[in-house]
């Protein structure tokens, strides 16, 4: 019998590399997105359905039609500076369409449900490596988005005992080695791509966010992973929901942090180009360090991340800059 998986937000970076890895374990991966910020071309490996979360008859015809056996949601805004400035846009997106999302798979019979989370659920905490038992205590609109939905789940396993495996993601970076598919955003605000953009002149020199932060050099400390491995996670995750272990909480960070400064010293390395670059000031919503350990998803899920080192990801991430590319 065929397996379908929901997809939703299939047509954007992690969505896509999700898609992939779905297809290549055997499941059909069918696409729910409203091309927002994804990209028809990166819909590769399955069926594509066009909606949106918010147009509940909508979902309702394609959980009717593919009968899924699975939601992974990845469909969600999610730029911190963005939030603190449109919080209603992220309110509205992430926590009302997740909403619709979950009542629709519930009254759908569709009970397994993996949910992309983030590190911003965590919030500013004194310099701590973080693992899934810390306080949640976001300090900005996308980080408490997530957070509220995280609290919906939970709503809807005591109500319809719909299970979720939930990862909360730390900073996502790399692309697909094989280069079918990868980090395509417009408009374009993460540190890897921009940087990568900076060396190559598609724009102007990269704004560092910060120099006064307490760290070692001042600027911000995040735990990169590379999206291979983070989707490899949610298949392992949508393993676990099928052999019901129940509802769980999976950090994906690797332990090691990266200040924004090191982050560009690395790609100056794989690059052998140097990062244009001019200090600015804080960028609203952003916490001094979000560093995870994994040892809850290698230890239960037997996650392996192979790809997660900065060089890797940002050689993997050049690759693709230099060759693939979306159109609309
Ligand atoms: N950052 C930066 N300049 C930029 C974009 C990002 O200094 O133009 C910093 C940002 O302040 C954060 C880190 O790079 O400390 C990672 O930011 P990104 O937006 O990639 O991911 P986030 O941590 O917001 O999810």
């Amino acid at each position: 019998m065929t397996q379908n998986v929901l997809v939703t937000g299939g047509a954007g970076y992690i969505g896509s590399h999700a898609c992939k890895k779905l297809r290549a374990a055997g499941y059909v991966p069918v696409t729910f997105d409203n091309l927002s910020t994804g990209w028809e071309d990166a819909v590769k490996f399955g069926p594509f359905e066009r909606g949106d979360l918010l147009d509940r008859a909508r979902l309702d015809e394609v959980f009717s039609k593919y009968q899924p056996i699975t939601v992974m949601h990845f469909a969600a805004f999610s730029q911190v500076g963005e939030s603190m400035k449109d919080p209603g846009k992220y309110w509205r997106n992430n926590v009302i369409g997740s909403l619709q999302l979950i009542e629709a798979a519930a009254d759908a019979g569709c009970l397994n449900f993996v949910f992309s989370s983030t590190c911003a659920t965590y919030g500013d905490q004194d310099n701590i490596v973080l693992n899934e038992d810390s306080v949640q205590l976001p300090i900005n609109s996308y980080g408490a988005s997530k957070r509220t939905i995280e609290d919906i789940l939970a709503n809807f396993e005591q109500s319809h005992s719909l299970k979720s495996v939930i990862f909360r993601y730390f900073n996502v970076a790399g692309c697909d080695p094989e280069g079918e598919v990868g980090e395509f955003h417009q408009p374009e605000t993460h540190l890897i791509p921009l940087m990568l953009d900076a060396i190559t002149e598609k724009r102007d020199a990269l704004t560092i966010f910060g120099t006064d932060y307490d760290t070692p050099d001042g600027t911000c400390i995040r735990d990169y992973v590379h999206v291979c491995d983070l989707v490899d996670a949610h298949v392992l995750g949508l393993k676990w929901l099928e052999n019901d272990k129940g509802s769980r909480v999976f950090n994906l960070g690797t332990g090691k942090g990266f200040s924004v400064r090191e982050v560009l010293e690395q790609s100056r390395v794989v690059t052998n180009k140097q990062v244009p670059h001019v200090e600015g000031p804080r960028r609203a919503g952003d916490c001094t360090k979000l560093v995870s350990g994994s040892e809850r998803a290698v230890t239960e899920l037997g996650w392996l991340p192979e790809r997660s080192n900065m060089k890797t990801m940002i050689e993997d991430a050049w690759n693709w800059h230099q060759t693939g590319h979306y159109e609309k």
